[in-house]
């Protein structure tokens, strides 16, 4: 079994308490919940941790995640991570179609087009 950093999600040893690359205290970070790392993860730099974060969300479908799916929404340039977080959006919550329309007003990304067609 694979284990990464809940901060990174750099791949560090099960034993591993404090993280080698970020110094991320992974003890420390175990009052937190599964949704709320992932929803701290879609701020990562490294635009695939985001997308893999979304993605999960989207999976679980997480309603807790919907105001910070938003706000991702809001500043996201990268037209992969905007996918993810469209179809995760759209997952959690089928109503949100207008109002995610509204936030990326005139120019739709080609990749998220087919997401919000009626
Ligand atoms: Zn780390």
């Amino acid at each position: 079994m694979t284990f990464y950093c809940t901060n990174c999600w750099n791949e560090i040893d099960a034993q591993t308490e404090i993280c080698p690359y970020c110094g991320t205290d992974q003890n420390e970070l175990d009052n937190e919940s599964y949704v709320e790392k992932l929803i701290r993860s879609l701020n990562h730099p490294e635009a695939s941790t985001p997308v893999r974060a979304a993605n999960i969300l989207g999976n679980l479908k997480a309603k807790e995640a919907e105001a910070a799916l938003l706000a991702k929404l809001k500043f996201e340039s990268d037209p992969f991570t905007t996918e993810a977080v469209v179809d995760a959006l759209l997952k959690i919550n089928p109503a949100l179609k207008e109002t995610i329309k509204k936030l990326i007003g005139t120019e739709i990304p080609i990749t998220i087009k087919h997401l919000l067609e009626d």
